[in-house]
């Protein structure tokens, strides 16, 4: 099944150095709508759950406490083919390894600071959505 909603997260680096507006003009340049968006902060237990697929790597422990130091953009995007077409416009974990003029390749520092979030199926970015947002905050 292809939706056409996906999630993403500007992570607390993008924030701290003053990406929102760069990335977000990216993100609208190539297509995507905002239908739901806020500045917020993940608590500990906030990010422990999103990353719950992680917990056994040995990287866990700091991506949660980097993804709870600061305040993070969240937004739900619309687009046909939003998950596989945002994951392309992101580019890979590690920006050493992101496509020329991807987001993560222009604005990511390392494989664990890597500006931004994209969700991997439609029925993650259901979930994550869904954890971010209530319905009536989705337009
Ligand atoms: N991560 C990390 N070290 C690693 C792999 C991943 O710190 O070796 C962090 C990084 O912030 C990444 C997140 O964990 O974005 C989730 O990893 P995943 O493999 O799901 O990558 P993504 O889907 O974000 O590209």
């Amino acid at each position: 099944m292809v939706t056409n909603r996906t999630f993403t997260i500007l992570k607390p680096d993008s924030v701290e150095k003053g990406y929102i507006g760069a990335i977000l003009e990216k993100i609208s340049v190539s297509g995507f709508r905002i239908v739901a968006m806020k500045l917020t902060q993940m608590t500990k237990a906030d990010a422990e759950t999103f990353y719950a697929i992680h917990n056994e790597r040995p990287f866990f422990k700091d991506l949660v406490e980097y993804m709870t130091r600061g305040p993070i953009v969240a937004a739900v995007l619309e687009k046909e083919n939003a998950v596989e077409d945002f994951r392309t416009l992101i580019g890979a974990t590690n920006p050493a390894d992101a496509t020329e003029g991807t987001i993560r390749k222009l604005y990511a520092t390392s494989i664990s600071e890597n500006a931004v979030h994209g969700s991997d199926s439609d029925e993650n970015a259901a979930i994550e959505s869904a954890f971010h947002f209530s319905g009536r905050e989705i337009f």
